[in-house]
């Protein structure tokens, strides 16, 4: 079984993206030959400054691999260090419907969050077609939001065999993890890098601290009973936190008689345990110089050899070269 998966190097990665993607996909490591990257050309439709684009791409590295990425068990490499990928895209683009790209939520939901509409961001889904398919990927483990998108390369690769022949390419399937599949960020939004609504996997205690206590709320007072439907903080402290302590918590939701405050105190304790031990592999990867370039190095020539075959076989199918 072929896995993949990537992550943009929009911003520090949040636990939206570990519980949507990171844990499914570092648990799948173990079950099959994963390739996992880090989306460089993808951030490129949000990101337009070169020093702070390098800098997310090697934090993100970092952070991935003190979460327990293996490079020993999985391919990492860096998307740009396999321009094969923006080759097949551009095949892939010339027979993709303009409907099928018009119908994306996300699209959509990026430019009402004020990312500026780009030629780029429009096709998004036309390269991660091309990410997974270069691989000849079976399972593609994705937040909820990331979908839709999977289906649309789905689409794409049925047509691509339609028009060029059978067995082409395979076709992916999507692997959400349904009870992390939309962790909400701190304005109730889905959490996203580029929304300014994030909690960073590895934020200090000061910003954490202010961030956690800031979530919006609405104004029950202390003594009456909250509601435990569509509570950010709630759904939150469910990731982190023990089902007792969980259950605790929602009890204390319906009888009333506790503020927000506490819940958000809470909620700020079960976030700093929960990473402690990743934040202290954190540490000992920063430490050691040169480790995150050779990971990424090896990660790239062994994904590239994988992508300038299947790329080989499409050049041949279409008639290229
Ligand atoms: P951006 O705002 O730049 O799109 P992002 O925070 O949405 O960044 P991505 O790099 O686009 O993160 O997504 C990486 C993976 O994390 C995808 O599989 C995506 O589905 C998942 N993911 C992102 N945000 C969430 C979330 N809030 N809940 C669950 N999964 C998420
Ligand atoms: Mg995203």
């Amino acid at each position: 079984m072929r896995i993949l998966s990537g992550l943009q190097p929009s911003g520090r990665l949040h636990i939206g993206n570990f519980f949507g993607m990171m844990e499914p996909a570092l648990k799948l490591q173990h079950e099959g030959d994963a390739y996992y990257f880090i989306a460089d050309y993808h951030s490129l439709t949000s990101v337009h400054d070169g020093k702070a684009l390098r800098s997310y791409v090697r934090e993100l590295a970092i952070d991935f691999l003190a979460c327990g990425l293996d490079p020993e068990k999985c391919v990492f490499f860096r998307q740009s260090d396999v321009p094969e990928h923006c080759e097949l895209s551009w095949i892939l683009s010339t027979i993709t419907p303009m409907g099928l790209l018009e119908r994306c939520h996300s699209y959509k939901d990026k430019i009402a969050n004020g990312i500026k509409p780009s030629h780029g961001l429009f096709a998004y889904p036309v390269l991660m077609a091309a990410d997974i398919l270069i691989y000849d990927s079976d399972v593609v483990p994705v937040g909820k939001d990331q979908k839709q998108h999977v289906e649309v390369t789905r689409d794409i690769a049925i047509k691509m065999n339609e028009t060029f022949g059978e067995g082409l390419f395979k076709l992916p399937q999507p692997r959400i993890q349904e009870a992390t599949a939309v962790v909400p960020g701190l304005d109730g939004q889905k959490m996203s890098k580029s929304y300014d609504n994030t909690i960073p996997l590895f934020e200090e205690p000061g910003p954490l601290k202010k961030k956690i206590m800031g979530i919006k709320t609405d104004s029950t007072p202390v003594e009456a009973p909250k509601a435990v439907e569509g509570s950010s903080i709630l759904a939150l402290y469910k990731l982190v936190a023990s089902q007792s302590d969980y259950d605790a918590m929602v009890a204390d939701h319906l009888n009333g008689g506790v503020g927000y405050g506490d819940f958000k105190k809470r909620l700020l304790q079960g976030v700093t345990d929960y990473f402690a031990p990743f934040r202290a592999r954190r540490d000992e990867i920063v430490a050691d110089k040169g480790y995150v370039d050779k990971v990424l190095a090896e990660g790239a020539e062994k994904a590239r050899a994988v992508a300038r075959k299947t790329l080989g076989r499409v050049r041949d199918a279409v008639g290229l070269g």
